[in-house]
C-alpha cells in the first residue's frame, strides 16, 4: 500500500513528489515503541526523508535528515536512499507532551524551536554535502520548506501528516514536496499557492484506502496531474553482525580489551531497529586479535 510517486502538471509548471507512509510509520512505531507525539514527529521526518532521498539522482546516493530543535524528543535522525528505503530513530521515543488546544498532537513543542535542521547528502564524492538551517516551528514540514529556500535556493512547498489512533497505532501518514519550475506563469503560481494553503490538514487526505495517485489527484484537482513514476517504500534497516563487529573494532584495542576483561561479553543494540547483537568472550577476543 505504501508507495511513492513522481508527478508533474501537464503545463510543466511544477513537479510533485508524494508518498503514502501509513504502514512504514506503523513499523517504525513498533520498532521504537514511540509515544503518539513521537510517532508523529518521527513519522513526518521519515516521510520527508523518503521524498528528499527520492530527489537524488543516483542509486548509491544517501540522504540523512537530522532534526534537533532542543525539545524533549532530542534528535530525530533518518537515512534514506533514492529508491524508497529508509530507516530512522528518535532519541527519546517515550516522551509525550500535552495536546494543542485544538486537540492535535503538539509536534512543534516536542521537537522544539531552538535548534538546527541538517541535511547530509552522500553523493559518492570525497566529501558529503552538508546543509543546515535553524528550526523555526518544529512542525518539520515548514522547517523543510525553509531549508530548501535558504540552503538550496529552491522554492518549494512541503506537506507532511501523521494521524495516530487511540490505541497509539498509526492511522495514516503521508506527504508531498512541490517544486515550482521556472516556466510557471503568474496565474498558475497563484492557484498553486492557494491550493497548498488550503491543504491545511494533510493527514486527512491520507486517512482512507486511496492510492497515492488518487490522493494527489484529489489534492491538486484544479490542475492536470501526470504520474510519471511509482515505487514502493519501506522501513528497512541494513544492520548486520559484520557492521556491529566493525563498530566494536572502532572503539579501539584498549577499550575492547577492557570489555573482555571486565564483562567478558558485549551487547550492541542497533539505533535504527533496536535489534540486539550479542558477542561472547571468544568472539570479542577474535575481534581484538584482528583489530589493527
Ligand atoms: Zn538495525
Amino acid at each position: 500500500m505504501d508507495n511513492m510517486i513522481r508527478a508533474i502538471d501537464k503545463k510543466r509548471s511544477f513537479r510533485i513528489l508524494a508518498v503514502r507512509t501509513t504502514d512504514l510509520i506503523e513499523k517504525a512505531r513498533q520498532y521504537h515503541n514511540t509515544s503518539p507525539t513521537a510517532s508523529a514527529a518521527l513519522g513526518r521526518t521519515l516521510t520527508a526523508g523518503l521524498l528528499m532521498g527520492y530527489m537524488m539522482k543516483s542509486e548509491d546516493n544517501k540522504l540523512t535528515l537530522k532534526i534537533n530543535g532542543g525539545g524533549p524528543l532530542g534528535t530525530i535522525l533518518v537515512t534514506a536512499d533514492n529508491k524508497g528505503n529508509i530507516k530512522g530513530y528518535v532519541d527519546n521515543p517515550k516522551v509525550d507532551v500535552p495536546l494543542k488546544s485544538n486537540g492535535k498532537l503538539d509536534v512543534g513543542k516536542a521537537v522544539g524551536t531552538t535548534g538546527k535542521l541538517t541535511v547530509i547528502k552522500d553523493l559518492g564524492l570525497k566529501e558529503p554535502y552538508v546543509g543546515s538551517t535553524d528550526i523555526v516551528t518544529g512542525e518539520i514540514g515548514e522547517d523543510i520548506t525553509l531549508y530548501y529556500f535558504i540552503s538550496e535556493q529552491q522554492s518549494s512547498a512541503v506537506g507532511l501528516g501523521v494521524l495516530v489512533n487511540r490505541d497509539c497505532s498509526i492511522k495514516s501518514g503521508g506527504g508531498f514536496i512541490i517544486q515550482v519550475l521556472p516556466n510557471i506563469d503568474n496565474e498558475d503560481l497563484e492557484l498553486l499557492e492557494k491550493t497548498t494553503n488550503e491543504l491545511k490538514s494533510i493527514s486527512k487526505y491520507f486517512d482512507n484506502n486511496k492510492s497515492i495517485e488518487e490522493v494527489i489527484k484529489e489534492m491538486f484537482k484544479k490542475f492536470e496531474i501526470e504520474i510519471t513514476e511509482k515505487i514502493p517504500v519501506q522501513f528497512k534497516c541494513d544492520c548486520s553482525t559484520k557492521r556491529m563487529e566493525e563498530a566494536l573494532i572502532t572503539i579501539g584495542k584498549e577499550e575492547l580489551k577492557k570489555i573482555i576483561d571486565e564483562d567478558g561479553e558485549a551487547e550492541i543494540v542497533c539505533h535504527f531497529c533496536n535489534k540486539k547483537y550479542n558477542f561472547n568472550k571468544e568472539q570479542l577476543e577474535n575481534l581484538l586479535n584482528n583489530a589493527v
